[in-house]
């Protein structure tokens, strides 16, 4: 069995992860990545803010497309298209993303090996690790810290806390031959209660799904909302994944960081966690070269609790059956209500506190409808 001490060791290459190893290693911080699965293409819809490239220097190269246009469609299949174009999206194909992010790592000097990690246990100010190589070599190894980014099933998480992060499900398909030129918003109970189903581009064609947290009806909503997208031809066999449902949990413990998926750190509503994936990352590299865990969570709760509640909030209300979201999408037909949620959404300008939002809320209602 081989063995080895890093300052800090990160568990999973995708975006948090690998964005963490890079700021690290950036700092001629010691650290060692551990990917189990370098070809992995994470079930994702691959969209998040363009701006997003400069704020973490990945470069454009790995942008499939660039979407300037949502559509957001009622339960009644109205349809409001909002102009995107000061926030536009960018659509990556995870497989490229996730391998160039590791590649920038390792570029700044963080190690990478290929091994599944199957064990970890923290004692004595440090923390314990067994991984295991595709060819049975086990390795352990030895750390002051550790960063869990395993993402959504992350087994680190249930090993440290007997936990797994907050999750609902979602069902996906990849269409080869669709194509679509703005990402859809599809709402409504009969095909995504409480949350949305979505029809994305993709790098190959359309990425279609929907979020649910009703594991029996999955495949009901995912033939309805099929038929309702009149696609036409045979419906694409689904597969299923799980995506964070955010919920306050612990993001530091015992010397170990949990980011991204792993503490559920993804929007309420909009269910972005690409973003919020690799700002964690990054915000837990920083309390690691500052020799300051604790942060962390304070930089994290800083930036964005507000944010989070704000989104989960107008999710209860807005998503909570379809006369709510009619009202919803008669609210996106007046531009100064489609400026702020974007604004909101893209980070660009501040959440107003709840009681200001409710109020508002309940004003513009009463206004439009
Ligand atoms: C269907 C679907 C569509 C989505 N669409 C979007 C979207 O359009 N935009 C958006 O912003 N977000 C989207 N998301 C959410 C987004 O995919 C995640 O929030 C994001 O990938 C989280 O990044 P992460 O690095 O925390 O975890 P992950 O991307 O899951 O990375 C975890 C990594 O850890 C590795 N790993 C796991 N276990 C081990 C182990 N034991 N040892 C070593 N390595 C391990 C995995 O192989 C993986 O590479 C979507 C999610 C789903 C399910």
């Amino acid at each position: 069995m081989k063995s080895l001490k890093f300052k800090t060791v990160v568990i999973g290459g995708g975006p948090s992860g690998a964005n963490a190893a890079k700021y690290l290693a950036s700092s001629n911080e010691d650290v060692l990545l551990i990917e189990k699965d370098l070809k992995f293409d994470k079930p994702c819809g691959g969209g998040l803010f363009l701006k997003a490239f400069d704020e973490f220097d990945i470069p454009k190269t790995v942008i499939t497309k660039v979407v300037n246009t949502i559509d957001i469609v009622s339960p009644k299949l109205k349809k409001v298209s909002v102009d995107i174009s000061k926030h536009p999206l960018a659509i990556v194909h995870r497989q490229e993303f996730d391998k160039t992010l590791r590649d920038l790592a390792v570029e700044a000097g963080a190690k990478l090996i290929k091994a599944k990690v199957v064990n970890i246990s923290t004692k004595n100010e440090g923390v314990r690790i067994l991984a295991r190589q595709l060819d049975g070599t086990e390795i352990t190894i030895n750390a002051k810290y550790a960063i869990v980014a395993d993402g959504v099933n992350s087994s680190a998480r249930v090993q440290l806390l007997g936990e797994h992060p907050n999750r609902v499900l979602t069902y996906y398909a990849n269409l080869k031959d669709t194509t679509s030129s703005s990402c859809q918003f599809w709402f409504g109970d009969d095909i995504s209660p409480k949350h949305y189903a979505w029809i994305f581009p993709h790098y190959n064609g359309v990425n279609i799904g929907l979020v649910a947290n009703n594991k029996h009806k999955m495949k009901e909503f995912y033939n309805n909302f099929f038929k309702k997208t009149q696609i036409g031809g045979t419906i694409p066999k689904p597969k299923g994944y799980f995506i964070p449902h955010w919920k306050r949990m612990t993001l530091y413990k015992d010397n170990v960081f949990y980011v991204g998926d792993s503490a559920s750190l993804v929007l309420p509503f909009t269910y972005e966690g690409i973003y919020y994936a690799l700002k964690s990352g990054k915000l837990a590299a920083q309390a690691i070269i500052k020799n300051n865990p604790s942060e962390y969570e304070k930089s994290w709760n800083s930036l964005y609790l507000k944010k989070f509640k704000f989104l989960r909030t107008l999710q209860t209300i807005f998503l909570q059956n379809n006369w709510w979201i009619d009202r919803m999408v008669r609210l996106y037909q007046h531009p100064k209500f489609q400026t702020a949620v974007i604004e909101y959404w893209s980070g660009s300008r501040e959440p107003a506190s709840l009681f200001k939002t409710l109020y508002k809320i309940v004003r513009s209602l009463i206004k439009y409808s």
